[in-house]
């Protein structure tokens, strides 16, 4: 069995921008070793089982060797292993793919490369700079002007060789990677090799990224703007008259969480609605996933004794479809029962299965569904929900005199939290806690409470993470008034409008 690697681009950042083939290759993968600017839900779809190894830079600390990524890639392959090598951007600019393709080679290993959108045209696209246009730009030279201190785990291209004074004459955009730090002897070059000290120049920090910002100035000006803006990386530095262009075709509005970070607690998988949200609008996500969905073995399910199936969460319902897909089943199988869903995400993952929920509460806690099944005549009830729930809904439809037969389809895990993942986390604005077995592994992830910054802004989904979250002695800044994805989005943007900048 030989295996093959894929050198994957995984675009700029905004995770809109994967390709579908990138895509299909995270899904496919056994391992995935992946660099630091990657978007943050780019490993969303990797398969449970996949091995995801992070290659790049640890949270400040320095990177892993391009020798040791190079020696893993060939031995994952070698065990004859599918492996994705995931990079921001394209793979082969300024990215190191050609380097770690020249080294499959020389082994014999068999490799595909899948382009990404390169920073350079991604991020100018989204600050509206065109980088090419009829009658201001012919022409657009991708440059390094790389120092080391901002190479942030990108590729260490050797600037030796980049001749400014040729490129002051290039007739046309320079777009220069990773080239922040040193803005003012880059400008300096250019200039004093003939490039007009007054042609525009756009900065573009985190570009497509919620975070996105540009800083525009001229090539005089623009080392002391940054220096003020405390511009940094990932940056991209755009030279030529196309810059003016964003004045008229910047098209990303204003988003009120522009600036703010927010890290994200709930499983990977899990994870993907509440960032988009926060993403879309302006948050810094960090994905911080410490606890995993694992499902149970079920053997012999029947549903035909139930006149009541209540189902307590959206990966509850995708188990208990699985578990009926196994044995060739489908939504048939619930027909005679009456459905019940803790509230709008469960009832969503019931639709998308073909189920209209009958009974959807308002609140959506245990007790609210205990509530709204008050009239509801029951016999004989199925709870389908997590090894380790609360007991509530059960114990009440019983005290009702109704039978209840509890199913475990699934149990929450700990997810061990990778060093990175973690630092950003505990240095973030706010950490959304959605479950109880979140606040419990992320503690313990971080040592205890000492562990977060007093800065930090503490989410609660509702009063049970609310609990979990006092019985370790942390009072939560913010509970959510609904107790889903929205209700925690909602309650954080009102806080953080009301506390301003
Ligand atoms: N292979 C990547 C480049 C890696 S080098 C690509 O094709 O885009 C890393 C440099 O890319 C950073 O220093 C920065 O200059 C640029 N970069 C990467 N992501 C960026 C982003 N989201 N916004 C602005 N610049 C970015």
């Amino acid at each position: 069995m030989k295996g093959i690697v894929y050198l994957v681009g995984a675009g700029p950042g905004d995770p809109g921008l994967l390709t579908a083939r990138a895509l299909e290759l995270i899904a496919l993968a056994d391992v995935i070793l992946y660099d630091r600017l990657i978007p943050s839900s780019a490993l969303e779809g990797a398969r449970e089982d996949a091995e995801l190894i992070y290659v790049g830079k640890e949270g400040g600390g320095p990177s892993v060797p391009q020798e040791r990524t190079e020696r893993d890639l060939l031995a994952h392959a070698r065990a004859g292993r599918t492996v994705v090598r995931l990079k921001g951007g394209d793979p082969f600019v300024f990215g190191r793919g050609g380097e770690e393709a020249l080294a499959l080679r020389a082994a014999g290993i068999p490799f595909e490369v899948v382009p990404g959108v390169t920073a350079g045209v991604g991020a100018s696209a989204y600050a509206g700079i065109p980088v090419t246009h009829r009658g201001l730009a012919g022409a657009v030279a991708l440059v390094t002007g790389h120092s080391r201190e901002d190479a942030a785990g990108c590729a260490r291209e050797d600037d030796a060789g980049v001749d400014w004074s040729a490129l002051a004459a290039f007739p046309g955009t320079l777009v220069l990677y990773m080239g922040v730090r040193r803005l003012p002897q880059i400008a300096a070059a250019l200039i004093a090799a003939g490039r007009p000290a007054k042609e525009p120049v756009a900065l573009v920090e985190a570009g497509t990224l919620p975070s996105q910002r540009t800083v525009t100035g001229t090539l005089e000006t623009i080392a002391e703007i940054a220096r003020r803006e405390e511009v940094r990386a990932p940056s991209i530095t755009v030279v030529g008259p196309v810059v003016a262009l964003a004045d008229e075709l910047a098209w990303l509005g204003p988003r009120p969480l522009a600036g703010r970070t927010v890290a994200v607690t709930r499983a990977r998988t899990q994870t993907s609605t509440l960032a988009r949200r926060l993403e879309k609008l302006g948050a810094g996500v960090v994905q911080a996933p410490v606890i995993r969905i694992r499902q149970l073995p079920v053997t012999e399910l029947d549903l035909s004794p139930y006149d009541l199936i209540c189902l307590t969460s959206p990966n509850g319902v995708e188990a208990l479809f699985e578990q009926l897909a196994a044995t060739g089943r489908d939504a048939r199988a619930l027909a005679a029962a009456t459905v019940a869903a803790i509230g709008p995400g469960t009832a969503r993952a019931l639709a998308a299965h073909g189920i209209s929920a009958d009974v959807v509460p308002e609140r959506f806690v245990a007790e609210s569904l205990v509530e709204a099944l008050a009239e509801i005549p029951v016999r004989h009830a199925l709870v389908a929900r997590a090894r380790e729930a609360r007991d509530v809904l059960p114990d009440a439809l019983s005290a009702r005199g109704a039978e209840v037969d509890v199913l475990a389809l699934y149990e929450t895990v700990a997810e061990p939290l990778d060093a990175a993942a973690l630092v950003s986390a505990r240095q973030a604005d706010y950490i959304t806690f959605t479950s109880s077995s979140t606040v419990r592994f992320f503690l313990q992830a971080c040592g205890g409470e000492a562990g977060l910054s007093p800065g930090t802004r503490i989410v609660s989904i509702g009063p049970v993470t609310t609990e979990t979250l006092i019985e370790h002695g942390i009072a939560p800044h913010v509970e959510a008034e609904r107790h889903d994805v929205d209700g925690v989005v909602e309650a954080l943007l009102t806080d953080a409008l009301a506390r301003g900048d």
